[in-house]
């Protein structure tokens, strides 16, 4: 039975900040996502409810965790796939909504469209019953808990799995960077930058999103294993490069169908967690490499 999951909490960390409430939810977290995936849970339901989880809990910037932009309000990005029939669904710049992914999820299985925007999206999220934060000043209170309100700061959650089917999958969901403007739209709903699964592989994103979106970063993997013959790690490490080269950095996390598993950053950290069926639990912030 091979299955992998990883969980991210965003490229942002900076070192000399107390991530000890993030380390010991992400350990809980991983640990209900393998119990899913040993169970026969689909990924795409597991990816689904692992961003969910940390959208509510406030630890990270994104959902309850979200930063304000410049005018002080909260607008959300997200976006969702699923790897066996590239089904795919996004929302961007979404404001009050609890759970963006749901939202992304949502537009998914609807199937008509693969993004919505704005107030597009909320009333479309509204009618198909998700939860909307009602008191906007009173919902997101966390923000300033998660340290600089420097323009580079940034964070994001994102999680891909490989089920017991074979199937992968990839949620990505974010408050965005510190500061932005209003309107701004980073990568993470879009589909090929932040976000990515097909059948061999699923990536989620996080870092300086218009460095992504420049380098269409999270297709830019998949087309290095597809037609390239790249193994993933080395597909993720070349992408990051290319992030790199537009001026950005940040970090992401990578299945392969294989099995293989890839999480490399070139920030100064990247909240993550991760599980195989050979790998147990591992929690880590600043350290580069997974053990193999
Ligand atoms: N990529 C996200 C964005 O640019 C931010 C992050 O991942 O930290 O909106």
């Amino acid at each position: 039975m091979t299955y992998a999951l990883i969980i991210h909490g965003g490229a942002g960390a900076q070192p000399g900040t107390d991530y000890t409430l993030q380390k010991a939810h992400m350990g809980e977290l991983i640990l209900r996502g393998q119990a899913m995936l040993e169970t026969g849970k689909a990924a795409i339901d597991v990816v689904t409810e692992m961003v969910a989880d940390m959208e509510g809990c406030g630890l990270y910037v994104a959902g309850k965790g979200s930063a304000p932009n410049t005018q002080g309000v909260f607008e959300l990005d997200a976006s969702i796939m699923d790897g066996p029939e590239r089904r795919a669904g996004a929302v961007s710049a979404i404001q009050n909504m609890v759970s963006p992914i749901k939202a992304a999820k949502l537009v998914m299985d609807d199937g008509r469209h693969v993004m919505l925007n704005g107030d597009g999206a909320r009333a479309f999220a509204i009618t198909k019953g998700l939860a909307p934060v009602n008191d906007a000043e009173a919902y997101y209170t966390e923000h300033e808990k998660h340290g600089s309100m420097e323009p580079v700061s940034h964070g994001t959650v994102g999680a891909v799995a490989l089920d017991t089917q074979g199937n992968l999958a990839a949620a990505t969901s974010t408050g965005g960077t510190f500061n932005k403007r209003p309107g701004r739209v980073g990568d993470t709903p879009i589909i090929g930058s932040g976000t990515w699964a097909d059948e061999q592989i699923a990536i989620s994103c996080t870092g300086e999103g218009e460095a992504f979106m420049r380098s269409c970063a999270a297709y830019d993997v998949s087309a290095r294993v597809r037609y390239g013959d790249a193994s993933l790690n080395a597909a993720v490490h070349r992408m990051l490069d290319q992030v790199a080269i537009c001026g950005g950095d940040g970090g992401a996390i990578a299945i392969h169908t294989n099995g293989d598993i890839s999480m490399p950053y070139n920030s100064l950290g990247m909240k993550r967690a991760f599980v195989t069926d050979t790998i147990p639990a591992t929690v880590r912030v600043f350290e580069t490499e997974p053990p193999a």
